[in-house]
């Protein structure tokens, strides 16, 4: 009897007709690429997050680099970027030849502290870099303390980039992600809280202009038509079939979500006297891409999770800050304590809306056991 760290199976099975229907469609009508689906996919996301324009692309990585490439971000620039996040948040500043400057974040919440970020501002000129951009990211679907960061953000005329890619469908301080900063980056990565069957993403902002531009860049910087080309672009676009994929798993969305929150608060009720558990402040949502725990020592605690055939995973053992890639790019003065502690500690555990009761008791007790000395 194994027990899945995602149950990405449960979900399909509940959708498949839909599914099967939806994808059939796309085959029918044949417009791989543009098809109906993508735009009916691009209203919803603006219905359902509240954001003025969306423009889906090939995944979530494409997201955030094509909005740095619609700002013109480049050499010289310096965009903050928190330590401890999925690499992809701060590969896509050095695509564009800018700088990424490495920012700490907070023990409770894991996103961006603002406090480092305004050190790493400061940090940046002394460089000789011009601050432009600052990504939050919504780690764990979690969203960042905008409210602090667009303080430190206005202070020095910095753009706000939210990297929403584990955090479609949260919330903080009554705005939903999606309408934070200048531009939200998201991904339908199959593993995300909403993710389809391959690779996919999308950009949401209440920016006409930038919007405009987004979808030039999604197609070879395309001009006023096919073979005018105005801009140096990408082909990001999103594929017909997975935005038909996408449009089934938004009708059951907000129900999953649910499902994630109900096993949120199950782990919490349950764990909270064993290991120091996730802690969502009280103005915020989160969707819970991950429940993630911190533990002592995790070697310990991992083997016999793996022993009892409880699944776990770390994300992330190394802050980008010592990746071997990255760790030539700047750090802020005083380093990044918290990521770097975070990086030995953090556990996640088995999270979906169809994790069991009887699954859930068994992580808990491994989990007991394995933390009582
Ligand atoms: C998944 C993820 C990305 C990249 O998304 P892809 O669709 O895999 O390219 C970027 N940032 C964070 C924080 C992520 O978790």
């Amino acid at each position: 009897m194994s027990m899945s760290f995602i149950d990405l199976g449960a979900q399909q099975t509940r959708l498949r007709a839909g599914l099967d229907r939806a994808m059939a469609r796309v085959l029918d009508h044949g417009q791989y690429i543009m098809g109906p689906e993508v735009a009916a996919l691009e209203a919803a996301l603006c219905k359902a997050s509240g954001a003025a324009h969306a423009i889906t692309c090939a995944n979530g990585t494409d997201a955030l680099g094509m909005v740095l490439m619609a700002w013109d971000i480049g050499p010289g620039d310096a965009v903050f970027v928190p330590a401890f996040t999925f690499v992809a948040t701060a590969e896509v500043v050095a695509w564009v030849g800018a700088t990424p400057v490495f920012v700490d974040v907070e023990t409770d919440s894991f996103t961006m502290d603002p406090e480092s970020l305004r050190r790493a501002v400061t940090h940046s000129v002394t460089l000789g870099l011009k601050p432009r951009v600052v990504m939050p990211v919504d780690l764990y679907g979690l969203p960042a303390d905008y409210v602090a960061i667009e303080e430190v953000a206005n202070e020095h005329g910095l753009k706000i980039l939210a990297d929403a890619a584990q955090s479609y469908g949260a919330a903080r301080g009554g705005k939903k992600v999606g309408t934070f900063g200048d531009a939200t980056g998201l991904s339908f990565f199959p593993s995300k809280p909403l993710g389809c069957y391959g690779d996919g993403g999308a950009i949401l902002t209440s920016d006409a202009e930038l919007a405009a531009t987004l979808k030039s860049i999604r197609v070879h910087g395309q001009g006023t038509h096919k073979y005018d080309n105005v801009r140096i672009g990408l082909n990001a676009r999103i594929d017909t079939l997975q935005a038909a994929i996408l449009l089934e798993k938004l009708t059951i969305f907000d129900e999953e979500v649910a499902g994630r929150n109900k096993v949120a608060h199950r782990y919490s009720d349950r764990l909270g006297n064993t290991v120091a558990t996730p802690q969502v402040p009280a103005d915020a949502t989160s969707v819970w891409a991950q429940y993630t725990v911190r533990v002592q020592d995790r070697p310990h605690v991992q083997a016999l999770c793996k022993d009892a055939g409880v699944p776990t995973m770390v994300y992330y053992p190394i802050p980008l800050s010592q990746q071997t890639g990255y760790r030539h790019y700047p750090t802020v003065p005083g380093g990044v304590p918290v990521s770097e502690r975070l990086a030995g500690e953090v556990l996640s555990l088995p999270m979906h809306p169809y994790l069991s009761d009887t699954d859930l008791d068994r992580v808990c007790e491994t989990l007991a056991k394995a933390c009582t000395v």
